[in-house]
């Protein structure tokens, strides 16, 4: 008979007083690298493909750039008391296999890989990969729990029109969200938009579909605490995609579509940590561009997101 000699896996980052934190294999959060048939909660994952990219490419090495940052992340989050990593149990499962020529090919691998891990009960977070990706990960999640709530950290909207006769491109996948009744438009809001638009019917979906939107102006007017007491709350199953982009090009100058006058990383800590979800089920981080990083402030950027969304995720699961 076969001896069953596995140790039981803790779920803990690699120490940094055992391994300095530029040692070691770069996995996100020196988390453990784990099978998505394990038994963990939150599973962590690349999906390298920006072959929806209308300008800079480059998000495709976003996941190696997001687990190089993050050996400088802690567990213990002040703000929220929590030490997350003995709440919950997450893993980096590894990148999803895409296909760099292919967008309907990367699309069905897309939703396959989290149809699997919806099966093996996991939440998630996709570090991307251009804006275009997040579109099979909702297809996957509503055919599970029907249209999510969805909170869109973005500047530009995402729901233009099909571009050079392609519909499928990373400014589109939020129209395709609304249109495929993946999101619930009601219980839908925009955060760090700001223009310029192409022309003003960019606004028609949006405003026909009562979209929420926050703008820069509509933070800025306020001071931050007393904009994210406006904030609504959100109680069924809920999805948050994070654009690097909704930063300003000072905050994040690593991403393929940067526009000025953005939001600071410090609001958007602050955003994050307002935010009442009961049940995130998925979230994303996309857009983020390592050849066009300065400094890794980008990376660091997304790291810091990671750690805000984890927690966020770890607040709906049971000790
Ligand atoms: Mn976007
Ligand atoms: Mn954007």
């Amino acid at each position: 008979m076969k001896k069953n000699t596995t140790k039981k896996k803790s779920y803990q980052p690699v120490s940094g007083r055992e391994f300095p934190r530029f040692s070691g294999i770069k996995t996100f959060f020196r988390l453990p690298i784990a099978d998505m048939t394990e038994d963990f909660d939150i599973a962590l994952f690349g999906t390298p493909y920006d072959g929806g990219v209308s300008y800079r490419p480059g998000a495709r090495f976003a996941p190696a750039l997001v687990r190089e940052c993050s050996s400088l992340g802690r567990g213990f989050h002040m703000s929220r008391a929590m030490s997350l990593f003995e709440h919950v149990k997450a893993a980096d499962i590894g990148d999803c296999s895409v296909v760099p020529i292919d967008q309907q090919q990367t699309y069905e691998k897309i939703e396959t890989f989290a149809n699997n891990l919806i099966k093996n009960n996991k939440k998630f977070i996709s570090i991307g990969g251009d804006h275009s990706t997040t579109l099979p990960l909702l297809r996957s999640l509503a055919k599970k729990h029907g249209p999510l709530n969805f909170i869109h950290f973005d500047a530009h909207l995402d729901t233009y029109p099909a571009a050079w006769g392609c519909e499928y491109h990373h400014g589109a996948f939020a129209r395709h969200a609304i249109e495929e009744g993946l999101v619930n438009p009601k219980a839908m809001m925009q955060i760090g938009i700001r223009g310029p638009l192409a022309n003003g019917s960019d606004l028609d979906i949006v405003r026909k579909h009562k979209v929420k939107i926050f703008t820069v102006d509509d933070i800025r007017r306020k001071n931050i605490f007393d904009f994210v007491k406006t904030l609504p709350s959100f109680s069924g199953p809920t999805y948050i995609s994070f654009d690097i982009d909704c930063l300003d090009p000072a905050y994040a100058p690593g991403t393929g579509t940067p526009v000025p006058g953005g939001l600071t990383t410090y609001e958007t800590q602050q955003i994050l940590r307002a935010l009442k979800i009961k049940n995130l089920v998925g979230a994303d981080i996309v857009e983020v561009s390592p050849p066009y990083d300065s400094s890794q402030i980008t990376g660091l950027a997304a790291v810091d997101t990671l750690f805000e969304l984890m927690c966020l995720m770890a607040e709906g699961i049971k000790k």
